[in-house]
């Protein structure tokens, strides 16, 4: 027996954002919102923004609304009754999950940041939805199950970070994601090199959070600004690639590109390159990953090669931003090694932004970690989580010990 259609079934495929208030999730919005005949929102989720998603609703009308924290989802609720609108609003971790999974829509964005996003983004993958990837971390720290997911459900993973859908965009139409592309010799990930590219070690001492999110060319959340301030950003990316297109990370070469106009490029055996450029606008992968293979319009300002007049290249400062070799370290150790790094990653960059550690002591708890918590398999969820929670946990004794003696010292 078919089941009716309500009215606002018959339009658009349905959308699922996992974190739509967001840099990404508001992105992603913007986008959809062009194309109202081929997309309706059918959930969004949150971790607490009351203000943002209450207005998100009133617009788009989802049927479902999930926050994660409870009292968020109180106030939601009443503040949505009120309005007349009838999103009907739940809360909790299990019901993100099976948010994520919703029969009513086809298509997940993860836009959640860090950690947080692993058993979301894995039921997604189980549902065997399409899923536009902007969550990056749950795919350092359990890229294997991912794919694998992915692989056994036939799920279809999209890229949303822009350096990765650009890699995608140059590879062979029949990749299939975590297996090697044919005739792939290198990946060249390019990277903006930060806010802090040309100032000196003795001066990132004393760099403020204020400092790390004012990024050159991107405006992102916090968390992703302060990773793209370390370069650690570029080396979840690193272990992100490896991951997606099956590759040794030491086939991934990361180059400073200052104007963000290449995304990537991708070298093959012959000796070609291949490059995706653009302007720097989110915009533009998520309508690339939306729709793909077709192409739709992404709102994104067409680029004056004229304007930007030249592309400069130049390799990293390894010395500089530690963090980058510690990730290419991890990718290299396999297992929950990048997990470990990921989580000491999360927790000490929370610590940098609550002032209570330097920026430069960032790389330095993370590789004190690494030092304490060692890897072990990756095979399952639990493998995964367990050695995630060690790490966060080190970390966090590491740091309260240094801070504790900060402030006895200072007494
Ligand atoms: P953000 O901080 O702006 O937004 C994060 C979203 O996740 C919010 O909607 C928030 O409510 C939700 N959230 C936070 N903690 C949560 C939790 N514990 N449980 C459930 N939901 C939670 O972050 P962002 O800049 O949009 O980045 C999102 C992800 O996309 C990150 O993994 C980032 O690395 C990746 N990414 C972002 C950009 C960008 O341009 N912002 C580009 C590439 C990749
Ligand atoms: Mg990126």
């Amino acid at each position: 027996m078919s089941t009716p259609r309500s009215d606002r079934e018959v339009a658009g495929q349905g959308v699922v954002i996992l974190g739509s208030t967001g840099s990404i999730g508001v992105t992603a919005l913007d986008v959809i919102a062009r194309h109202p005949a081929r997309f309706r929102i059918a959930v969004l989720t949150a971790n607490k923004q009351v203000d943002v998603i209450f207005e998100q609703c009133r617009r788009f009308r989802p049927r479902l609304a999930v926050m994660l924290d409870a009292s968020a989802a109180a106030t939601l609720a009443g503040r949505l009754r009120a309005a007349g609108v009838d999103t009907e609003v739940r809360t909790g971790i299990e019901e993100l999950e099976a948010a994520a999974a919703h029969q009513d829509a086809p298509i997940v964005i993860t836009a959640i940041v860090g950690a947080a996003g692993l058993r979301p983004t894995l039921a997604a993958v189980r549902a065997g939805k399409r899923v536009l990837l902007a969550n990056k971390e749950p795919l350092v720290m359990g890229g294997r199950l991912l794919i694998e997911a992915a692989r056994a459900a036939g799920a279809l993973l999209l890229p949303l970070d822009s350096e990765h859908n650009a890699i995608f965009q140059c590879l062979p139409a029949d990749f299939t994601a975590g297996e090697a592309p044919r005739g792939l010799r290198r990946i060249l990930l390019t990277c903006s090199g930060g806010p802090f590219r040309r100032t000196p070690a003795e001066r990132l001492t004393h760099v403020t959070p204020e400092q790390a999110c004012a990024h050159p060319r991107w405006v992102m959340g916090r968390k992703i600004s302060v990773d793209s301030a370390t370069l650690m950003n570029k080396g979840l990316e690193l272990i992100e690639a490896c991951r997606l297109f099956g590759v040794a990370p030491g086939q991934i070469e990361v180059v400073i590109h200052p104007q963000s106009v290449i995304h990537s490029m991708v070298e093959y055996a012959d000796g070609s390159v291949l490059a995706q450029l653009g302007n720097p606008d989110m915009r533009i992968p998520i309508a690339h990953a939306l729709c793909w293979p077709e192409r739709i319009e992404s709102g994104a300002r067409p680029i004056d090669l004229l304007e930007t007049a030249r592309l400069d290249f130049a390799a990293p400062d390894l010395e500089r931003f530690p963090c980058l070799r510690l990730a290419r370290e991890a990718a290299a150790a396999g297992g929950t090694v990048p997990a470990i790094l990921n989580a000491a990653n999360e927790v000490a960059v929370a610590a940098f932004l609550e002032r209570r550690i330097a920026f430069t002591d960032i790389p330095r708890f993370i590789a004190r970690t690494l030092d304490e918590v060692a890897g072990g398999p990756d095979q399952t969820l639990e493998q995964v989580l367990a050695d995630d929670a060690r790490a966060r946990q080190v970390t966090g004794e590491l740091i309260a010990a240094v801070t504790a003696r900060k402030q006895h010292g200072a007494l």
